[in-house]
């Protein structure tokens, strides 16, 4: 019969050590507390180097976000992708995946680890889920801007006589279908021609304004992101991790570029205004990384204080982001008229978006 060899004394030992270092409450608050204050001294460490790095990220980042935001527009220059056609429906929904990702998977689980840092106090941060309840606050808060805006819009489409006489209000897919269902002949008005076609410029008015909301609402909560990630890269100094967070952010700048011009395209803004978006859009994570650098004294990602501002912030923008995508974005286009007419043409649309949270999600281990 062959014994079990007995655990060695010291191996026992060890353990006991490794578990009371481990729980003991105050074995650890020395090293936090070190942790928390400064960036880790290493042999990485070369701040002229990481400043002429920094140098090429600004002009890396700007264009290749600039490329990405503006794939959507020049693809939308191709007749197969008007606004009109399937194959819109089909890149609108790779576009709102990757928007419902980078709330998911970029900014939502971030929060949480900023909020849930060992450099904050216990109480309140660690007694609450701060981020939770923010990421809440902040999607009903979207809805209320969404619903507020529309009413007051669709208030100003009444006045306006060219507008439409009896803009119905297509707020909820619903109300949509049932808007449509009422267009293809089972409405039970007599004078179906000439309130059709009022019918259909109010709502049409109305949709493109909903639309244009929903971009601007977008852009700030990506740009929230955006400058956040900037700024870690310009606060650090570390060489041997600066070269691939560079490349890191320009891929992931150019997906979600793609994701934000795909939501700019059917606001269907003027060429300067959407222009301005793209740029402010591209012009952000170069200034957060500019912003680093000036601040890179002062500005320490561990410290209480950024890790608060910026969880919080992520936080807010993390229920903006989801609510959007999965509101406004996905739900609007998959339970509207086009869509709902073929399961065909949602199979390829799901598809899409897959592919497209897809992606996020695997850009998010990087930044
Ligand atoms: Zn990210």
């Amino acid at each position: 019969m062959i014994k079990a060899p007995p655990l060695s004394f010291s191996t026992i030992t060890t353990l006991f050590l490794l578990f009371s270092i481990s729980h003991f409450p105050g074995a650890l608050s020395q090293f936090d507390k070190d942790y928390c204050k400064t960036e880790s001294e290493n042999i990485c460490t070369d701040e002229n180097k990481a400043f002429n790095l920094k140098l090429i990220a600004i002009f890396a980042i700007l264009i290749t976000s600039l490329i990405g935001v503006c794939l959507p527009f020049s693809a939308s220059s191709f007749s197969a992708f008007k606004p009109e056609k399937s194959h819109f429906l089909i890149l609108k929904s790779f576009a709102s995946g990757i928007i419902l990702s980078t709330g998911f998977i970029h900014v939502l689980p971030t929060s949480f680890d900023m909020l849930s840092s060992p450099c904050l106090n216990d109480n309140p941060w660690h007694k609450f889920s701060f981020t939770g309840f923010v990421a809440m606050i902040s999607a009903v808060f979207t809805l209320m801007v969404d619903s507020i805006t529309t009413s007051v819009f669709t208030r100003s489409g009444r006045r306006d006589p060219r507008a439409a006489a009896n803009v119905a209000p297509a707020e909820t897919p619903d109300q949509e279908i049932g808007l449509h269902a009422s267009h293809h002949g089972y409405g039970h008005d007599l004078n179906v021609d000439h309130e059709d076609n009022d019918k259909e410029l109010g709502s049409f008015y109305l949709q493109l304004l909903r639309y244009r909301v929903i971009a601007i609402v977008l852009e700030l909560g990506i740009v929230m992101h955006s400058i956040v990630i900037g700024l870690s890269l310009g606060a650090t100094n570390n060489t041997c991790t600066i070269k691939g967070l560079i490349a890191a952010l320009c891929f992931h700048q150019m997906f979600e570029g793609m994701g934000l011009g795909g939501c700019i395209l059917q606001a269907e803004y003027g060429w300067i205004k959407k222009a301005m978006m793209a740029f402010f859009f591209a012009v952000v994570t170069p200034f957060g990384v500019a912003l680093g650098m000036a601040l890179s004294k002062s500005y320490k990602e561990n410290s209480p204080a950024s890790l608060i501002t910026v969880g919080l912030l992520n936080a807010s923008s993390a229920g903006l982001l989801i609510y959007t995508a999965l509101v406004d974005l996905l739900a609007a286009d998959f339970m509207g008229p086009k869509m709902q007419k073929s399961i065909k043409l949602q199979m390829k649309s799901y598809a899409a978006v897959l592919l497209g949270a897809g992606g996020m999600a695997v850009m998010a281990k990087w930044a």
